[in-house]
């Protein structure tokens, strides 16, 4: 790349915004070409089911770079712009309008987009999805304290979504259609605990619940498997994530489960990088390949990406943490549990708002949960970075400092 080259990055996300941001950084001359589909500049998706949908922050408070700061640093933004095709022999896009893009480097960051309830009458006017500020704008335009909201889907945006609308003193209903919340991603004592607080607070939280239809368009009710009507003034649906890889996989990139990349953050054709939520990367910390939906992966993948265009060949390796903020508790995790073979407690979830959970796998720790213990965390992130072996005994005794453990 040089100052007659042109870097153009498909996706104004986060992690677009940050690899734009740290092409110009590292001192990239060239043009750089933001293509978003949405009509913001990059913004934060997290406060979409916290502050943003509380009212507590603004639309601008969201996004990654100001306008002004775009076009002071030479960053060329175009919402509005759906990229459809990306020609790789002629090294152009073709966009929604009939026009073309031009491109000497190509970074993908296509995000995904929210999964849709696969059930009747969920393409009613008062259902809706949580990915973006339109979303959040429509549903907090129904929002008023006594409505009633119907809440499906017991994952983190879920769960967030129930923290601050029972707040704003709105009728929570919040399904889950496995045995607890959060399964996909922390064990059964964690569950517990987030079950326990969100009723405590006043969320109809129910398991095992199978939504099975709606009733009206608007929908007037929910309709569960077993006949149960619950009755709704709107319906707010977080049940995951599919990633947007149609784009690189009509493109001929290698896809499985996202867009194929390499440690580099490279794809199948060396003139194309992507980055986020979309991608698929090989974790030397995990020993596999994983596609993760975090903004910690977004922002580091896209710098890295950045400064790999830049030829620095430095590989992405990081240790993936995420966070979710629900009521005053704030949940932190490092590492990807699931293959653990042992757990330890540290503090007690069944009695308290505050505890660590370590996961351990032949004795090292590979993934800590820690609730409202930021202290803990960051020394629960050292040590599954480093992956040590500790005496469990000592990890749960919380008269020993975590510090201590810490080498
Ligand atoms: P995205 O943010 O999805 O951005 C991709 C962009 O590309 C989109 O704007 C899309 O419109 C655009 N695009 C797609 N296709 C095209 C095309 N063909 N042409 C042009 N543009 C296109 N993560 C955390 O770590 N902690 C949290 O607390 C947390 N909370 C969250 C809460 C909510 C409500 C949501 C929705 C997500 C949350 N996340 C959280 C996840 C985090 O926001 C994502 O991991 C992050 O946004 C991924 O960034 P990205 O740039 O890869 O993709």
């Amino acid at each position: 790349l040089n100052a007659d080259s042109t870097v153009v990055i498909v996706g104004a996300g986060q992690a677009g915004g940050e690899a734009a941001a740290e092409l110009r950084r590292q001192g990239f001359a060239g043009r750089v070409i933001i293509l978003g589909e949405e009509p913001q500049p990059p913004y934060k998706r997290p406060p979409l089911s916290k502050a943003y949908l509380s009212g507590a922050v603004n639309e601008e408070s969201l996004y990654v770079m100001q306008p002004a700061q775009l076009a002071k640093v030479n960053i060329e933004f175009r919402g509005n712009t759906k990229v459809i095709r990306i020609d790789r022999k002629a090294k152009h896009l073709e966009l929604a309008d009939g026009s073309t893009q031009a491109y000497d480097k190509l970074v993908i960051a296509t995000g995904g987009r929210a999964r849709p309830l696969p059930i009747p009458g969920a393409d009613a006017s008062n259902v809706f999805l949580l990915r973006t500020i339109e979303d959040v704008q429509k549903i907090k335009a129904l929002c008023a304290p006594g409505k009633r909201v119907t809440i499906v889907g017991g994952g983190f945006i879920g769960l967030e979504g129930a923290a601050v609308l029972v707040k704003m003193g709105l009728k929570v209903t919040l399904l889950e259609g496995l045995p607890r919340v959060l399964a996909r991603v922390t064990v059964p004592e964690v569950s517990a605990f987030f079950e326990r607080v969100h009723r405590e607070a006043g969320v109809d939280l129910r398991t095992g619940a199978q939504l099975a239809g709606f009733e009206g368009n608007p929908v007037t009710a929910a309709v569960l498997a077993d006949g149960t009507r619950i009755d709704t003034d709107l319906v707010v649906v977080g049940i995951g994530l599919i990633a947007n890889t149609e784009l690189a996989q009509a493109a001929g990139l290698a896809i499985d489960n996202g867009i194929v990349v390499d440690e580099f953050g490279a794809t199948s054709d060396p003139d194309i990088y992507a980055a986020g939520d979309c991608t698929n990367h090989p974790s030397r910390f995990l020993g596999r390949m994983v596609r993760l939906e975090s903004v910690q992966n977004a922002m580091e993948q896209g710098r890295a990406v950045a400064r790999n265009l830049l030829g620095k060949n430095e590989p992405y390796q990081t240790v993936p943490w995420f966070w979710s903020d629900q009521y005053d508790l704030k949940l932190q995790m490092v590492g990807i549990s699931g293959t653990h073979d042992r757990m330890v407690l540290r503090g007690d979830p069944a009695s308290s708002r505050n505890f660590a959970v370590f996961y351990l796998k032949d004795g090292r720790i590979i993934a800590a949960d820690t609730v409202s213990r930021p202290q803990e965390f960051m020394f629960a992130k050292k040590l599954v970075a480093e992956g040590a072996v500790i005496d469990p005994d000592k990890l749960a005794d919380e008269s020993v400092p975590m510090k201590s453990l810490v080498s």
